[in-house]
């Protein structure tokens, strides 16, 4: 009676916990990478946990978030996220960063991330787009040092309601910090616009590096923006969209 109870038992656990495997099966598995810049820990948490079950995270800050982009450790997450403003790199550690998005790492960039790595242009082409502290060339054109103004109510504007990372998302409010000069990569595709005027007029873009989709969103300083169920769902719908651009290309590359 007693095995026949167990052997029940368990039947019952692994029939009940099938399911929730093959959801955690196709769970995306993000790494956000945070570091240089201070942020509101609890309300951006909330809003990595309002993701949902099919999105799973892991906070990491640099400099130890180098360690996630060696060979070794790129199985152990899907896509990443950017929330750094980090700065700080030696040749070997920007090798393998490069190299770990290059190969096909997906990658959505938030924010002060745009503003990131002043003194390492590969990490402009990673991300297609740069946020300058001080006067600066590229592709032959001198940018001016950016600008920023916190507290700003502006309309962001969907380019292409089609657009998978855009899709369902209408014309919406926001409360945020605008930058305004940041380079944006020819070749980039636009998905958000405004025309507040404190802003450059592409508040978010698609681009390419390597085998990786990226995407990119300006907006994310604080707490009304990690609320903004647009954005939330603009983010959720960047992770999705970065992810399946890699799992397309090994369908037909498989390893
Ligand atoms: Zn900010």
């Amino acid at each position: 009676m007693k095995i026949f109870l167990a052997f029940s038992l368990l039947l019952s656990s692994t029939l009940f916990f099938t399911p929730l495997n093959s959801e955690a099966k196709n769970q995306i598995r993000i790494l956000v990478v945070t570091g240089g810049h201070t942020y509101d820990k609890p309300s951006f948490n909330e809003m990595l946990n309002s993701l949902g079950k099919d999105i799973s995270s892991e906070v990491v800050e640099f400099p130890a978030a180098y360690e996630q982009f060696l060979p070794e450790n790129r199985g152990k997450y899907d896509v990443l996220v950017f929330y750094h403003m980090w700065q700080k790199s030696t040749p070997e550690q920007e090798k393998i960063f490069a190299d770990c998005i290059r190969e096909g790492k997906p990658l959505v960039v938030l924010h002060h991330s745009i503003c990131a790595f002043d003194e390492w242009p590969e990490y402009w082409n990673i991300i297609g787009g740069k946020y300058f502290h001080k006067p600066t060339v590229v592709d032959g054109k001198e940018y001016a040092p950016c600008s920023y103004i916190h507290d700003i109510h502006f309309t962001a504007n969907i380019v292409d309601k089609k657009h998978p990372v855009t899709k369902g998302v209408k014309d919406f409010e926001i409360f945020d910090e605008t930058y305004k000069g940041y380079y944006i990569a020819q070749g980039a595709e636009p998905l958000l616009t405004t025309t507040e005027k404190s802003s450059n007029s592409v508040i978010g873009w698609t681009w390419q590096y390597g085998k990786a989709r990226v995407v990119t969103l300006q907006s994310g300083h604080d707490t009304p923006t990690f609320q903004n169920e647009n954005f939330r769902r603009l983010l959720k719908q960047s992770i999705e969209w970065s992810y399946a651009g890699i799992r397309a290309y090994r369908a037909i590359n498989p390893s």
